[in-house]
Protein backbone atom coordinates (compact mmCIF):
# COMPACT_ATOMS: atom_id res chain seq x y z
CA UNK A 1 0.00 0.00 0.00
CA UNK A 2 0.68 3.55 -0.88
CA UNK A 3 0.09 5.98 1.63
CA UNK A 4 -0.18 10.05 -0.21
CA UNK A 5 0.23 12.50 2.12
CA UNK A 6 0.05 16.16 3.41
CA UNK A 7 -1.60 17.15 0.42
CA UNK A 8 -3.04 21.21 0.66
CA UNK A 9 -6.14 20.04 -1.20
CA UNK A 10 -7.63 17.15 -3.00
CA UNK A 11 -10.63 18.47 -5.39
CA UNK A 12 -12.21 15.41 -4.40
CA UNK A 13 -15.39 15.61 -7.02
CA UNK A 14 -17.39 13.37 -4.83
CA UNK A 15 -20.40 15.57 -4.73
CA UNK A 16 -20.20 16.34 -9.07
CA UNK A 17 -20.06 12.15 -8.82
CA UNK A 18 -23.43 12.21 -6.39
CA UNK A 19 -25.13 14.29 -9.43
CA UNK A 20 -23.87 12.49 -12.25
CA UNK A 21 -22.19 15.75 -13.51
CA UNK A 22 -25.46 17.48 -13.68
CA UNK A 23 -26.42 21.01 -12.61
CA UNK A 24 -22.75 20.95 -10.81
CA UNK A 25 -21.93 23.93 -8.35
CA UNK A 26 -18.98 25.39 -7.07
CA UNK A 27 -19.01 23.21 -3.41
CA UNK A 28 -19.25 20.08 -5.81
CA UNK A 29 -15.72 20.20 -6.18
CA UNK A 30 -15.47 18.44 -2.71
CA UNK A 31 -12.51 20.00 -1.84
CA UNK A 32 -11.06 17.93 1.04
CA UNK A 33 -8.13 19.95 2.88
CA UNK A 34 -5.33 17.86 4.71
CA UNK A 35 -6.56 15.00 3.83
CA UNK A 36 -4.49 11.76 2.86
CA UNK A 37 -5.29 8.91 0.96
CA UNK A 38 -4.08 5.65 0.41
CA UNK A 39 -3.35 3.12 -2.60
CA UNK A 40 -3.60 -0.28 -3.29
CA UNK A 41 -3.22 -2.30 -6.44
CA UNK A 42 -3.58 0.59 -8.60
CA UNK A 43 -6.82 1.80 -6.58
CA UNK A 44 -8.21 3.83 -3.81
CA UNK A 45 -9.00 2.27 -1.09
CA UNK A 46 -8.87 5.22 1.89
CA UNK A 47 -9.16 8.61 1.82
CA UNK A 48 -9.00 10.61 5.44
CA UNK A 49 -7.51 12.42 7.95
CA UNK A 50 -3.95 11.09 8.80
CA UNK A 51 -4.75 10.97 12.51
CA UNK A 52 -7.68 8.90 11.82
CA UNK A 53 -5.64 6.30 9.83
CA UNK A 54 -6.71 2.99 10.98
CA UNK A 55 -3.91 0.50 12.25
CA UNK A 56 -4.52 -2.33 10.15
CA UNK A 57 -3.91 -0.21 7.07
CA UNK A 58 -1.06 1.37 8.70
CA UNK A 59 0.74 -1.99 9.40
CA UNK A 60 0.28 -2.31 5.26
CA UNK A 61 1.85 0.70 4.12
CA UNK A 62 5.04 -0.20 2.45
CA UNK A 63 5.97 3.91 0.86
CA UNK A 64 4.75 6.89 2.00
CA UNK A 65 4.95 9.86 -0.34
CA UNK A 66 5.01 13.81 0.81
CA UNK A 67 2.73 16.19 -1.30
CA UNK A 68 2.92 18.83 0.77
CA UNK A 69 1.52 22.56 -0.86
CA UNK A 70 0.10 20.37 -3.47
CA UNK A 71 -3.09 20.17 -4.96
CA UNK A 72 -4.30 16.68 -6.04
CA UNK A 73 -6.85 16.27 -8.42
CA UNK A 74 -8.85 13.30 -10.79
CA UNK A 75 -6.56 12.87 -14.22
CA UNK A 76 -7.49 15.10 -16.88
CA UNK A 77 -9.57 12.36 -19.45
CA UNK A 78 -9.62 13.14 -23.32
CA UNK A 79 -12.53 11.45 -24.64
CA UNK A 80 -12.45 12.19 -28.20
CA UNK A 81 -9.74 12.43 -29.91
CA UNK A 82 -8.05 11.23 -33.96
CA UNK A 83 -4.54 10.70 -32.48
CA UNK A 84 -3.90 7.93 -35.02
CA UNK A 85 -2.73 9.48 -38.07
CA UNK A 86 -0.59 10.36 -40.55
CA UNK A 87 0.56 13.01 -42.70
CA UNK A 88 0.22 16.72 -42.87
CA UNK A 89 -2.59 18.96 -43.51
CA UNK A 90 -1.11 22.18 -43.22
CA UNK A 91 -1.55 23.06 -46.71
CA UNK A 92 -5.60 22.46 -46.81
CA UNK A 93 -5.46 24.79 -43.85
CA UNK A 94 -4.43 27.37 -45.69
CA UNK A 95 -6.87 26.56 -48.10
CA UNK A 96 -9.88 26.73 -45.90
CA UNK A 97 -8.68 30.22 -44.22
CA UNK A 98 -8.47 31.17 -47.73
CA UNK A 99 -12.97 30.61 -48.36
CA UNK A 100 -12.42 26.77 -49.37
CA UNK A 101 -15.07 25.03 -47.43
CA UNK A 102 -15.03 21.56 -45.86
CA UNK A 103 -17.06 19.62 -48.35
CA UNK A 104 -15.30 21.44 -51.01
CA UNK A 105 -11.80 20.38 -49.68
CA UNK A 106 -13.16 16.76 -49.24
CA UNK A 107 -14.44 16.62 -52.71
CA UNK A 108 -11.26 17.86 -53.87
CA UNK A 109 -9.48 14.71 -52.60
CA UNK A 110 -8.59 16.75 -49.11
CA UNK A 111 -9.48 15.97 -46.17
CA UNK A 112 -10.24 12.93 -43.99
CA UNK A 113 -9.09 11.27 -47.39
CA UNK A 114 -6.02 12.66 -48.08
CA UNK A 115 -4.79 11.45 -44.80
CA UNK A 116 -6.41 8.33 -45.68
CA UNK A 117 -3.21 8.23 -48.21
CA UNK A 118 -0.39 8.70 -45.81
CA UNK A 119 -1.20 6.01 -43.41
CA UNK A 120 -1.41 3.54 -46.00
CA UNK A 121 2.64 4.46 -47.15
CA UNK A 122 3.42 4.72 -43.42
CA UNK A 123 4.85 1.11 -41.33
CA UNK A 124 3.30 0.23 -38.28
CA UNK A 125 6.13 1.23 -36.61
CA UNK A 126 6.59 4.28 -37.46
CA UNK A 127 2.77 5.07 -36.70
CA UNK A 128 3.08 3.66 -33.55
CA UNK A 129 6.40 6.02 -32.90
CA UNK A 130 3.83 8.83 -34.26
CA UNK A 131 0.84 8.10 -32.04
CA UNK A 132 3.04 7.55 -28.68
CA UNK A 133 4.83 10.93 -29.34
CA UNK A 134 1.28 12.76 -29.45
CA UNK A 135 0.30 10.68 -26.46
CA UNK A 136 3.18 11.80 -24.66
CA UNK A 137 1.73 15.60 -25.35
CA UNK A 138 -1.33 14.98 -23.93
CA UNK A 139 0.61 13.06 -20.60
CA UNK A 140 2.47 16.30 -20.28
CA UNK A 141 -0.32 18.26 -19.80
CA UNK A 142 -2.05 16.08 -16.77
CA UNK A 143 -3.91 13.77 -19.27
CA UNK A 144 -3.61 10.10 -18.68
CA UNK A 145 -6.69 8.81 -20.55
CA UNK A 146 -6.96 9.25 -24.00
CA UNK A 147 -9.88 7.89 -26.18
CA UNK A 148 -8.23 7.43 -29.96
CA UNK A 149 -10.09 6.49 -32.66
CA UNK A 150 -9.59 4.69 -36.27
CA UNK A 151 -10.43 6.12 -39.04
CA UNK A 152 -8.44 7.30 -41.50
CA UNK A 153 -7.72 3.62 -42.74
CA UNK A 154 -11.16 3.04 -44.30
CA UNK A 155 -10.07 -0.17 -45.30
CA UNK A 156 -9.63 -3.50 -43.67
CA UNK A 157 -5.74 -3.53 -43.41
CA UNK A 158 -5.09 0.13 -42.53
CA UNK A 159 -8.34 0.51 -39.52
CA UNK A 160 -6.84 -3.08 -38.14
CA UNK A 161 -3.44 -1.62 -38.65
CA UNK A 162 -4.16 2.18 -36.53
CA UNK A 163 -6.38 -0.10 -34.35
CA UNK A 164 -3.73 -2.42 -33.55
CA UNK A 165 -0.49 -0.22 -32.42
CA UNK A 166 -3.18 1.34 -29.30
CA UNK A 167 -2.65 -2.08 -27.87
CA UNK A 168 0.74 -0.57 -27.76
CA UNK A 169 0.78 2.80 -26.69
CA UNK A 170 2.50 3.53 -23.17
CA UNK A 171 1.94 6.08 -20.11
CA UNK A 172 -1.58 6.70 -20.66
CA UNK A 173 -4.83 3.97 -20.71
CA UNK A 174 -5.48 4.50 -24.37
CA UNK A 175 -9.13 3.89 -24.95
CA UNK A 176 -9.38 2.79 -28.39
CA UNK A 177 -12.82 3.73 -30.84
CA UNK A 178 -13.25 1.63 -34.33
CA UNK A 179 -14.24 5.04 -36.72
CA UNK A 180 -14.67 3.28 -39.85
CA UNK A 181 -17.61 5.24 -40.49
CA UNK A 182 -15.17 8.63 -40.80
CA UNK A 183 -15.98 9.10 -44.77
CA UNK A 184 -17.12 6.90 -47.96
CA UNK A 185 -13.43 6.38 -49.55
CA UNK A 186 -13.57 6.73 -53.75
CA UNK A 187 -13.80 3.38 -54.18
CA UNK A 188 -17.18 2.62 -53.22
CA UNK A 189 -20.09 4.08 -54.58
CA UNK A 190 -22.73 4.95 -51.86
CA UNK A 191 -22.45 5.01 -47.93
CA UNK A 192 -24.71 1.80 -47.53
CA UNK A 193 -22.09 -0.14 -49.85
CA UNK A 194 -19.33 1.36 -48.00
CA UNK A 195 -21.31 0.58 -44.48
CA UNK A 196 -21.76 -3.10 -45.71
CA UNK A 197 -18.56 -3.68 -46.28
CA UNK A 198 -17.50 -2.74 -42.54
CA UNK A 199 -20.35 -4.69 -41.31
CA UNK A 200 -18.98 -7.83 -43.24
CA UNK A 201 -15.34 -7.94 -43.41
CA UNK A 202 -14.04 -5.49 -41.23
CA UNK A 203 -16.55 -5.23 -37.43
CA UNK A 204 -15.87 -9.06 -37.39
CA UNK A 205 -12.32 -8.74 -37.25
CA UNK A 206 -11.93 -5.68 -34.48
CA UNK A 207 -14.18 -8.02 -32.83
CA UNK A 208 -12.52 -10.97 -33.13
CA UNK A 209 -8.74 -9.21 -32.52
CA UNK A 210 -10.69 -7.48 -29.58
CA UNK A 211 -8.96 -4.27 -30.71
CA UNK A 212 -12.01 -2.22 -29.22
CA UNK A 213 -15.45 -2.14 -27.78
CA UNK A 214 -16.81 1.34 -29.53
CA UNK A 215 -18.29 2.20 -32.63
CA UNK A 216 -18.71 6.15 -33.61
CA UNK A 217 -19.66 7.23 -36.83
CA UNK A 218 -19.94 10.69 -38.78
CA UNK A 219 -23.60 11.61 -39.21
CA UNK A 220 -23.10 14.77 -41.56
CA UNK A 221 -24.08 16.04 -45.04
CA UNK A 222 -21.73 14.57 -47.61
CA UNK A 223 -20.67 11.60 -45.14
CA UNK A 224 -23.34 9.82 -43.53
CA UNK A 225 -26.92 10.10 -43.17
CA UNK A 226 -29.05 9.49 -39.69
CA UNK A 227 -31.30 6.61 -41.41
CA UNK A 228 -28.18 4.71 -43.01
CA UNK A 229 -26.27 5.18 -39.56
CA UNK A 230 -29.35 4.45 -37.77
CA UNK A 231 -28.97 0.68 -39.15
CA UNK A 232 -25.36 0.39 -38.96
CA UNK A 233 -24.91 1.26 -34.97
CA UNK A 234 -28.40 -1.09 -34.29
CA UNK A 235 -25.72 -3.77 -36.01
CA UNK A 236 -23.16 -2.49 -33.82
CA UNK A 237 -25.15 -2.58 -30.67
CA UNK A 238 -26.02 -6.48 -31.99
CA UNK A 239 -22.29 -7.28 -31.82
CA UNK A 240 -21.94 -5.96 -28.30
CA UNK A 241 -20.21 -2.47 -29.43
CA UNK A 242 -21.20 0.61 -27.37
CA UNK A 243 -22.34 3.37 -29.48
CA UNK A 244 -20.96 7.04 -29.61
CA UNK A 245 -21.46 9.46 -32.70
CA UNK A 246 -20.22 12.69 -34.50
CA UNK A 247 -23.30 14.41 -34.14
CA UNK A 248 -24.56 18.11 -35.84
CA UNK A 249 -21.31 19.84 -36.20
CA UNK A 250 -22.22 21.11 -39.56
CA UNK A 251 -25.80 20.98 -39.91
CA UNK A 252 -28.38 19.63 -38.62
CA UNK A 253 -28.58 16.50 -39.57
CA UNK A 254 -30.09 13.91 -36.32
CA UNK A 255 -27.32 12.90 -34.52
CA UNK A 256 -27.88 13.98 -31.61
CA UNK A 257 -31.84 12.82 -31.89
CA UNK A 258 -30.69 9.18 -33.10
CA UNK A 259 -27.31 9.40 -30.11
CA UNK A 260 -31.25 9.63 -27.46
CA UNK A 261 -32.67 7.00 -30.02
CA UNK A 262 -30.54 4.11 -29.12
CA UNK A 263 -28.66 5.23 -25.86
CA UNK A 264 -25.24 6.05 -27.21
CA UNK A 265 -22.91 7.09 -24.73
CA UNK A 266 -22.05 10.76 -26.08
CA UNK A 267 -23.26 12.73 -28.95
CA UNK A 268 -19.68 14.85 -29.96
CA UNK A 269 -20.02 18.55 -31.64
CA UNK A 270 -23.64 19.22 -31.31
CA UNK A 271 -23.63 22.40 -32.39
CA UNK A 272 -26.65 22.86 -34.38
CA UNK A 273 -28.94 22.14 -31.84
CA UNK A 274 -32.27 23.23 -31.97
CA UNK A 275 -34.43 23.37 -28.39
CA UNK A 276 -35.43 20.49 -29.18
CA UNK A 277 -32.92 18.61 -29.10
CA UNK A 278 -31.35 20.32 -26.52
CA UNK A 279 -34.08 19.31 -23.88
CA UNK A 280 -34.02 15.63 -25.23
CA UNK A 281 -30.22 15.31 -24.54
CA UNK A 282 -30.58 17.29 -21.68
CA UNK A 283 -33.35 13.88 -20.42
CA UNK A 284 -31.65 11.43 -22.06
CA UNK A 285 -28.23 9.49 -20.12
CA UNK A 286 -26.18 10.43 -23.67
CA UNK A 287 -23.33 12.54 -22.68
CA UNK A 288 -22.89 15.85 -25.80
CA UNK A 289 -18.87 15.98 -25.59
CA UNK A 290 -18.02 19.79 -26.55
CA UNK A 291 -14.89 20.37 -28.64
CA UNK A 292 -14.11 24.27 -28.38
CA UNK A 293 -10.65 23.94 -29.93
CA UNK A 294 -12.36 22.42 -33.08
CA UNK A 295 -14.76 25.12 -33.06
CA UNK A 296 -12.03 27.79 -33.17
CA UNK A 297 -10.09 26.17 -36.05
CA UNK A 298 -12.95 25.97 -38.24
CA UNK A 299 -14.66 29.31 -36.89
CA UNK A 300 -17.71 28.19 -36.54
CA UNK A 301 -19.92 28.85 -33.66
CA UNK A 302 -19.49 27.36 -30.17
CA UNK A 303 -21.78 24.43 -28.94
CA UNK A 304 -24.90 25.78 -26.62
CA UNK A 305 -23.04 25.20 -23.78
CA UNK A 306 -24.85 26.78 -21.44
CA UNK A 307 -28.37 25.62 -22.27
CA UNK A 308 -27.70 22.12 -22.16
CA UNK A 309 -25.81 22.76 -18.73
CA UNK A 310 -28.83 25.00 -17.63
CA UNK A 311 -31.59 22.33 -18.96
CA UNK A 312 -29.64 19.59 -16.91
CA UNK A 313 -27.33 18.00 -19.07
CA UNK A 314 -24.15 16.65 -17.78
CA UNK A 315 -21.08 17.43 -20.70
CA UNK A 316 -17.99 16.08 -21.28
CA UNK A 317 -14.97 18.42 -22.94
CA UNK A 318 -12.22 17.21 -25.07
CA UNK A 319 -9.85 18.83 -27.74
CA UNK A 320 -10.74 16.47 -30.89
CA UNK A 321 -7.18 16.52 -31.63
CA UNK A 322 -6.90 15.52 -35.30
CA UNK A 323 -4.81 16.45 -38.76
CA UNK A 324 -7.40 18.42 -40.15
CA UNK A 325 -9.98 20.23 -38.27
CA UNK A 326 -7.50 20.85 -34.85
CA UNK A 327 -4.13 20.20 -35.26
CA UNK A 328 -3.77 21.11 -31.79
CA UNK A 329 -3.32 19.44 -28.65
CA UNK A 330 -3.44 22.07 -26.17
CA UNK A 331 -5.72 21.18 -23.15
CA UNK A 332 -5.74 24.58 -21.20
CA UNK A 333 -6.77 25.78 -24.99
CA UNK A 334 -10.06 23.94 -24.62
CA UNK A 335 -10.80 24.69 -21.19
CA UNK A 336 -9.81 28.81 -21.50
CA UNK A 337 -12.30 28.77 -24.28
CA UNK A 338 -15.23 26.60 -22.65
CA UNK A 339 -14.53 29.71 -20.22
CA UNK A 340 -14.32 32.61 -22.54
CA UNK A 341 -16.69 31.61 -25.61
CA UNK A 342 -19.28 29.14 -23.87
CA UNK A 343 -19.46 30.79 -20.59
CA UNK A 344 -18.86 27.50 -18.35
CA UNK A 345 -17.45 28.54 -15.31
CA UNK A 346 -14.07 26.90 -13.98
CA UNK A 347 -15.87 24.30 -11.47
CA UNK A 348 -17.96 22.92 -14.58
CA UNK A 349 -14.79 22.84 -16.71
CA UNK A 350 -13.34 20.90 -14.17
CA UNK A 351 -15.76 18.44 -13.72
CA UNK A 352 -16.66 18.25 -17.88
CA UNK A 353 -12.80 17.10 -18.34
CA UNK A 354 -12.66 14.83 -15.90
CA UNK A 355 -15.85 13.17 -14.36
CA UNK A 356 -18.38 14.27 -17.77
CA UNK A 357 -15.65 12.88 -20.04
CA UNK A 358 -15.48 9.53 -17.76
CA UNK A 359 -19.29 9.28 -18.55
CA UNK A 360 -18.90 9.56 -22.31
CA UNK A 361 -16.63 6.73 -21.60
CA UNK A 362 -18.66 4.67 -19.74
CA UNK A 363 -15.70 4.51 -17.02
CA UNK A 364 -17.50 6.64 -14.69
CA UNK A 365 -17.29 3.24 -12.04
CA UNK A 366 -13.45 3.65 -12.40
CA UNK A 367 -12.60 7.39 -12.87
CA UNK A 368 -13.64 10.89 -12.58
CA UNK A 369 -13.14 11.64 -8.79
CA UNK A 370 -11.08 10.92 -6.38
CA UNK A 371 -12.96 8.29 -4.03
CA UNK A 372 -12.69 4.77 -2.29
CA UNK A 373 -12.84 1.95 -5.19
CA UNK A 374 -11.79 4.28 -8.21
CA UNK A 375 -9.08 3.92 -9.87
CA UNK A 376 -5.46 6.25 -8.52
CA UNK A 377 -4.86 8.57 -11.45
CA UNK A 378 -4.50 11.44 -10.18
CA UNK A 379 -3.26 15.25 -11.42
CA UNK A 380 -0.94 17.09 -9.11
CA UNK A 381 -0.35 20.93 -9.11
CA UNK A 382 2.04 23.00 -8.30
CA UNK A 383 -0.46 26.34 -7.30
CA UNK A 384 -4.07 26.64 -7.18
CA UNK A 385 -7.34 24.85 -9.39
CA UNK A 386 -7.89 28.76 -9.86
CA UNK A 387 -4.81 28.36 -12.09
CA UNK A 388 -6.63 25.80 -14.57
CA UNK A 389 -7.94 26.55 -18.27
CA UNK A 390 -6.50 30.05 -17.21
CA UNK A 391 -3.57 30.55 -19.36
CA UNK A 392 -2.84 28.85 -22.73
CA UNK A 393 1.00 28.58 -22.09
CA UNK A 394 1.20 27.83 -18.07
CA UNK A 395 -0.14 24.69 -16.68
CA UNK A 396 -0.61 24.41 -13.14
CA UNK A 397 -0.69 20.54 -13.25
CA UNK A 398 3.48 19.25 -13.19
CA UNK A 399 3.23 16.04 -11.91
CA UNK A 400 0.84 12.82 -11.47
CA UNK A 401 0.27 9.58 -9.74
CA UNK A 402 0.34 6.66 -12.41
CA UNK A 403 0.94 2.84 -11.52
CA UNK A 404 2.05 3.66 -8.59
CA UNK A 405 4.52 6.39 -8.85
CA UNK A 406 4.54 10.33 -8.69
CA UNK A 407 5.59 11.26 -12.00
CA UNK A 408 7.25 14.46 -13.25
CA UNK A 409 5.57 15.75 -16.16
CA UNK A 410 8.47 17.55 -17.77
CA UNK A 411 10.65 14.76 -17.52
CA UNK A 412 12.61 13.50 -20.69
CA UNK A 413 10.01 10.14 -20.28
CA UNK A 414 7.45 11.90 -21.94
ZN1 LIG B 1 -13.87 14.12 -34.05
Amino acid sequence: MILLKDAKEILSLQGAALKKGRGIKNEDLSVLKNHSLIVDKEKICWIGELKKLPSDFKKKIKKEISLKNKVLMPTLIECHTHTVFAGSRSAEFEMRLQGASYQEISANGGGILSTQKAIDLISKAQLLNLTQKRVNQFVKQGVSVVEIKSGYGLDLKNEIKSLEILKQIENALVIPTFLGAHAVPKSFSSEQEYLNFLKLKVLPEVKKKKLSQRVDIFIEKGFFSKDVAREYLKHCQSLGFEITIHADQISLSGGSELACELGALSADHVIQLSEKEIKKISQSEVTPVLLPLADLYMRCAYPPARKLIDSGARVALASDFNPGTCPSQDVMMVGLLARLEMKMTLTEVIVAYTLGASYALNLQDQLGSIEVGKKALIAILEGDASDLFYSSTQNPISERFFQNKVQKLNSAEF
